[in-house]
């Protein structure tokens, strides 16, 4: 008999990230589990896997226990856009903080292997730069963001915890700044916000001035380094991330002159704790994965605004 492939839950599965992985997961043939409470997840998202006989969909919030028999654990769920993440940021935290919680328990009862999603955020706004997994970071813990950076903190924190006392098996990574097919229109994160005006003919709203900067990760390359991750011996903390690094007003350009040259940028002011800098290094990644990201920014612009064009609902 044919070892049988291992049964994944996807917490987040409905939504960017969770779907792609969803994707990959299912074209590889495994069996696979998707949670989500659609706060920011969407059915269309998985919709050409239902009804599959290795694929189950289960409306479920992570902040209450669940039962279920699993192999991974890939935890995802969480609201990454500060938009969302700041609409309401108790539950953000209860999210990050209870989820992990309950799917660890969950981990641990069954023996499953679990893989956080993590986040560049857990730096704070850094002052050492490019950003190497042995920084602590520089967060602020009484602010707008620090709903999502701390929690993701705590999370972190409850793995290796759960790790060293119980020998649960975990995998951290830490994500940058990604983006592709899939963002919400609404999104408000400042890929999808570009692209979005652009097509809307609308002036580019820049935050600040524009040259803080940040490293954009294409979808594909990022799903193909969490799965590396999960089936590597490395527990982490590990980033993830494209260490291509642009100002913000660079990449305006680059949206701006796909779409429409002719279109205005407006400045309006940086949001409260906004980091000035972010890239990652990657040498932990390279090292112990052989994985390193393969899209540039400009090639995966392509196929994100190739996407939004024949998904954009008229505004
Ligand atoms: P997303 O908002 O598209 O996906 C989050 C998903 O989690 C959504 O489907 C949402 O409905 C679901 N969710 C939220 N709260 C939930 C809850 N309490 N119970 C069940 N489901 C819940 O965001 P994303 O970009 O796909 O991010 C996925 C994960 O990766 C998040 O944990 C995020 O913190 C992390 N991450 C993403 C990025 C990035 O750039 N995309 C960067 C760093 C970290
Ligand atoms: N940003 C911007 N215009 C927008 C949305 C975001 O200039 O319409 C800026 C934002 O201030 C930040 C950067 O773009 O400096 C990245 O923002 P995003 O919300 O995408 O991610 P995060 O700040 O969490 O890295």
């Amino acid at each position: 008999m044919p070892a049988s492939l291992p049964r994944n839950l996807i917490t987040g599965g409905a939504g960017f990230l969770g779907s792609h992985l969803v994707d990959r997961l299912m074209e590889a043939g495994e069996e696979v589990l998707c949670l989500d409470n659609y706060f920011t997840g969407r059915k269309a998202n998985i919709a050409r896997w239902i009804g599959h006989p290795r694929f189950e969909l289960i409306r479920h919030d992570v902040t209450e226990p669940i039962q279920l028999e699993v192999d991974r654990i890939w935890h995802l769920a969480c609201p990454a856009s500060p938009v969302h993440y700041q609409h309401n940021p108790i539950k953000t935290a209860k999210t990050s903080f209870l989820g992990t919680y309950n799917m660890l328990g969950l981990a641990r009862r069954v023996g499953a292997r679990l893989l956080l999603a993590s986040t560049s955020e857990v730096y704070g706004d850094p002052e050492v730069h490019p950003q190497p997994e042995d920084y602590r970071g520089c967060v602020n813990t009484i602010g707008p963001r620090s709903c999502y950076d701390e929690g993701k903190r705590i999370a972190e924190t409850l793995c290796f915890d759960y790790h060293r006392m119980h020998g649960t098996e975990i995998r951290v990574a830490r994500i940058f700044n990604t983006y592709g097919p899939r963002m919400l229109p609404d999104d408000g994160r400042v890929v999808s916000n570009f692209i979005v005006q652009a097509l809307r003919g609308k002036p580019l709203t820049l935050y600040g001035d524009g040259e803080q900067t940040r490293s954009f990760c294409y979808v594909d390359d990022l799903v193909e380094g969490l799965i590396r991750l999960m089936n590597g011996t490395h527990t982490g903390p590990m980033n993830v991330g494209n260490p291509g690094e642009f100002t913000i007003r660079q990449l305006a350009e680059l949206v701006r002159d796909r779409i429409n040259p002719e279109l205005q940028f407006v400045f309006e002011p940086l949001p409260q704790d906004d980091p000035l800098q972010r890239q990652p290094w990657i040498e932990l990644a390279r090292r112990e994965l052989g994985w390193e990201p393969s899209v540039p920014l400009e090639q995966g612009l392509e196929a994100t605004i190739a996407w939004f064009r024949t998904s954009l609902p008229a505004a």
